[in-house]
């Protein structure tokens, strides 16, 4: 650090992303992207936009929020976009709490939650999950706190039901509590239908994973009008300009294409399934996930060194130094040769560990 960096960041330990090697091909299952190109349909209306990035994007997405308000079931001014999902959990954190108004959320969930409470001095409580890694909703009944969980939960892929949320929404009437459906396309069940009836809910979403998107960079966040146009305040203090207009025009094609969105998800569904029926006959035990992510440990083989011996083999997978979370990989699904590959590989590595022992 410089000596002229503010004090007031000390100490600011920011977000470790996955890792995004370049010295070599790696298969890559450490990030939870999709392993499928973006839909046709975005692509094409990506591309027309090049000719145009001498001129600034529409600040207020017009077009954009009409589509995906349609696609939704929503009104348009109950729906805003970032530049990410994190960009959209940074303003919820923002308007929502302050170092008297704490935010709680499980001790096992995305590490970014941490990060933007430092960033933004605010309070938070980590309410630890079950013994096995699951959420006891009771935690959050009547808590009195701004909330955020995680549905389907990461890195476990653990769900709750609609109706649970719905408790923890119904439960806290005069705090914001902001439900993160980054997986929720693959096995969770929405919330959306929900805003309308609860003024309290804040529901974030992304195009990073069910919508292959990752790399244009688009966040939602969906609730009352009046949540919306609270974040809208603090999105047009920083940067109105925070969608640029590929990503834009990409997003408008991955909602008028429904249909590639559910071949996608049934593809990682069917994926996931083998995957997770392999994984048990190697001996791993595997949390049944609602992502397209496998979160697993094999009492045999412990988690940091099963990720370090995969890196070996061209393999990334994800590893948490945690107490509570590193006996565990968390695998992304790939597609079905990566999967297969992945299975194998880590076959001949239990065989090769058997035979030294
Ligand atoms: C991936 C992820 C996000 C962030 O996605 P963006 O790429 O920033 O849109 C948010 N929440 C959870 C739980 C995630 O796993």
């Amino acid at each position: 650090m410089s000596r002229y960096f503010s004090e007031k960041y000390n100490g600011l330990t920011p977000y470790v992303p996955g890792e995004q090697p370049r010295e070599r091909t790696y298969i890559k299952l450490n990030t939870n992207e999709l392993p499928f190109p973006p839909s046709p349909l975005a692509q094409q209306l990506a591309r027309k936009q090049a000719g145009d990035l001498s001129l600034y994007p529409d600040p207020d997405c017009l077009l954009l929020r009409q589509t995906a308000a349609e696609f939704y079931g929503i009104g348009k001014d109950q729906i805003m976009f970032t530049n990410g999902s994190d960009e959209a959990l940074n303003f919820a954190f923002m308007a929502y709490c302050d170092e008297d108004t704490p935010i709680a959320f499980p001790d096992v969930t995305y590490s970014f939650y941490k990060v933007l409470c430092a960033l933004n001095r605010i309070t938070c409580e980590e309410i630890p999950v079950r013994e096995d890694l699951s959420i006891d909703p009771e935690d959050y009944f009547g808590l009195k706190k701004t909330i955020i969980i995680a549905n389907p939960n990461a890195p476990t892929g653990i769900c709750l039901k609609k109706e649970v949320i719905e408790k923890i929404v119904a439960s806290n009437p005069d705090n914001v509590v902001i439900i993160d459906e980054a997986y929720v396309d693959f096995g969770g069940a929405s919330c959306i239908d929900l805003i309308d009836t609860y003024d309290n809910l804040l529901i974030i979403r992304t195009l990073s994973k069910s919508s292959a998107l990752a790399g244009g960079r688009l966040g939602i966040a969906i609730g009352n009008e009046k949540l919306i146009a609270d974040l809208n305040v603090l999105r047009n203090s920083l940067n109105p300009y925070t969608i640029n207009r590929m990503t834009m025009m990409a997003a408008v094609g991955v909602y008028s294409d429904r249909s590639y969105l559910e071949s996608c998800v049934e593809r990682i569904k069917a994926i996931r399934q083998a995957a997770s029926e392999r994984l048990t006959e190697l001996g791993f035990e595997v949390i049944p996930s609602s992502a397209n992510f496998l979160f697993a440990r094999n009492p045999k083989y412990d988690g940091n060194r099963l990720y370090q011996d995969l890196k070996e083999q061209g393999i990334l997978v994800r590893h948490f130094d945690t107490q509570r979370l590193k006996d565990y990989v968390r695998i992304s699904i790939g597609n079905e040769d990566d999967m297969q590959t992945l299975t194998d590989t880590i076959g001949k590595l239990l065989e090769v560990k058997n035979e030294k022992s």
